[in-house]
C-alpha cells in the first residue's frame, strides 16, 4: 500500500515528504513515503491518515506480511539528520592548524583528571 499524497507530512528539517507511523511501542517514526526493499520498517495503514509501522530486523520479527510494504527509516537517509562531513585535504598548508586534534587532546586530558578526583 502506498500513502497518499494528503497523508505525507514535510520533515522539519530537510523538507522532504515523510510518512508518520506510529510504532509497536507507541513511538511515532517517519518515514519515506515511497516503498524501498532496501529498508527496515514493514508499515500498514490502519485507518484514514494512519498508518503502523514494526521494525523488521529484530531477532523476534517475523517476516513482511502481505498487507504490509517495507519502508525506509527518514532518518536513515534525512540529508539534514546526517550531514556529509567536509573532507579535509591530506596535507594541510603549513598555516593551518588542526583544531580538532587539540580538542579531542584536551578533552582526554579532562577525562583524566576528572576520574582521579
Ligand atoms: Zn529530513
Amino acid at each position: 500500500m502506498i500513502p497518499q499524497g494528503y497523508e505525507l507530512s514535510l520533515c522539519g528539517l530537510c523538507r522532504e515528504p515523510i510518512l508518520w507511523t506510529v510504532t509497536d511501542a507507541g513511538r511515532r517514526l517517519a518515514v519515506n513515503p515511497k516503498p524501498a526493499p532496501t529498508g527496515n520498517t514493514a508499515c500498514y495503514r490502519v485507518g484514514p491518515r494512519a498508518w503502523k509501522s514494526r521494525a523488521l530486523h529484530g531477532v523476534e520479527a517475523l517476516p513482511r506480511q502481505p498487507w504490509e510494504d517495507v519502508f525506509m527509516p527518514h532518518v536513515a537517509t534525512c540529508a539534514r539528520a546526517n550531514p556529509v562531513p567536509a573532507e579535509l585535504p591530506a596535507v594541510m598548508p603549513s598555516n593551518v592548524v588542526r583544531l580538532d586534534l587539540a580538542r579531542q587532546r584536551r578533552a582526554v586530558k579532562g577525562a583524566c583528571r576528572d576520574a582521579t578526583r
